[in-house]
């Protein structure tokens, strides 16, 4: 017995290994992950992660805070700053979670969220309790879904303000009105539909999971700025974080999100991601309107390149994207799902995505008629136009023209071979993909 547990433990590390040494030999397109600084990555491996700090710095439940507290007030205020946020709760471990904590804090179980449905951008987390969505299953709020514009891509305001209308004649009015998603090629009209909405006496929340680091760099959208109340996002999509959540808020609604945050939502609250957020803001306020603004024309320059090759990509008619990502129907060729699967095996990494029409076609999520790509971790990698170029081409030769991924594979592979550091921070010595053996 013995000897099978250290086998099953240096079978972990060996995972562990072939995993770091596989993305650096990738093309990684998620669009909802990144690659953290070196600096990001020590402050996830410090004592930190070992403590509790349950409370508010000053305030805490218990002793030994004396350190963590001083980079709390600073991680909360490098938060605010980079956000330009009168209150920023940097305790919510996800973006579920700081999800939670505006559901808990402004709205009650049985009340009605207005939100993005799944196929027009939403994340599950806005979702119904059928589809055991966030915001139904734990919370029990009801959702209604914001009628869509699958031509532009983007909410539908004046079908909206409608369904609002329609919806208080049915005794339905929403409490909360959710913007932002996991397909999001641009801006949501939140300036157009802010003060329609606050005139039902609806709480406005952003969720800026994806655009997080975009909306830093002032290259997308400033919700809280357009007359949104509250942001929630994770930390690690667009933004160098660590996987972590984050809430911002105008003063007046500190003390429910406090309360929400701790004791409601969290016990500890992975104190070493908070200290690395706290090095991913830092980051972010130095290098982050250079990075947004490259990580944006890189998806332009990707998207057109797409196209231009034959792939029919979503948002056309708006010049394709305004964000890190790009959606691209597959159904020509097959389904997301098996395009995912094909150039996986070529290193390629993206998701395959519900697109508007699928569910009304029978198609689901493990099939369904798009594929979703984001080049936030590619544009950290350093990569610009021409890579881009390549990377199109690449795709194609594994979707189009069906070649056999395995040779594409080690293309990509020497592809990859200049770009092995982390850029936008402030120190890279440490390669991005570089295995940390401290055994
Ligand atoms: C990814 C995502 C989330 C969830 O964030 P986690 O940090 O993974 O919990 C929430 N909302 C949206 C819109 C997302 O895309």
């Amino acid at each position: 017995m013995a000897k099978q547990n250290k086998v099953s433990y240096n079978k972990i590390f060996s995972k562990l290994r072939e995993h770091h040494k596989w993305f650096g030999n990738a093309i990684p397109l998620i669009a909802s992950e990144n690659v953290p600084s070196p600096a990001v990555r020590e402050a996830i491996i410090s004592d930190f992660g070992n403590r509790y700090a349950e409370g508010w710095p000053g305030e805490r439940v218990y002793a030994g805070c004396t350190y963590i507290d001083d980079v709390e007030v600073e991680c909360t205020k490098l938060a605010r700053k980079l956000y330009r946020a009168k209150f920023a709760d940097v305790r919510p471990i996800s973006g579920v979670v700081a999800n939670l904590v505006i559901y808990s804090a402004f709205t009650n179980p049985g009340d009605v969220m207005l939100a993005p449905s799944i196929p027009a951008g939403g994340h599950i987390s806005h979702g119904k309790k059928e589809h055991f969505g966030t915001a139904g299953l734990v919370h029990g709020l009801e959702i209604e879904f914001y009628p869509f514009d699958a031509q532009e891509m983007t909410i539908d305001v004046d079908k909206s303000k409608q369904k609002i209308i329609e919806l208080e004649k049915a005794g339905r009015l929403p409490k909360m009105a959710m913007f932002g998603g996991s397909l999001f090629l641009f801006p949501h009209p939140v300036k157009e539909l802010a003060d329609f909405l606050k005139g039902y006496k609806m709480h406005v929340n952003y969720d800026a999971a994806h655009v997080a680091g975009l909306i830093a760099g002032g290259r997308f959208q400033d919700p809280l700025r357009e007359g949104a109340d509250t942001i929630t996002m994770s930390t690690h999509k667009t933004l160098f974080g660590p996987q972590g959540g984050l809430v911002l808020a105008s003063k007046e609604h500190e003390e429910e999100i406090k309360k929400s945050t701790f004791p409601g939502m969290t016990s500890s609250h992975h104190i070493h991601h908070m200290a690395a957020k706290a090095v991913a803001f830092a980051e972010a306020l130095e290098f982050g309107k250079d990075y947004a603004s490259q990580v944006i024309k890189n998806a332009k320059i990707l998207a057109e390149a797409l196209s231009g090759v034959g792939f029919k990509v979503l948002g056309e008619s708006r010049g394709f994207t305004e964000s890190h990502q790009i959606a691209v129907n597959v159904l020509e060729y097959s389904d997301g799902g098996i395009v995912e699967a094909e150039l996986e095996k070529a290193n390629i990494i993206v998701n395959r995505q519900l697109i508007p029409g699928d569910i009304k076609a029978g198609r689901n999520y493990f099939h369904p008629g798009g594929i979703r790509l984001g080049v936030s971790e590619i544009t950290r990698l350093g990569m610009k136009k021409s890579e881009m170029k390549e990377i199109a081409e690449y795709i194609k030769q594994v979707v189009i023209d069906k070649k056999d991924p395995k040779k594409i594979s080690s293309k990509v592979k020497s592809f990859r071979k200049s770009f092995q550091k982390v850029r936008y921070c402030f120190d890279n010595k440490l390669g991005a993909y570089e295995y940390v053996k401290l055994r």
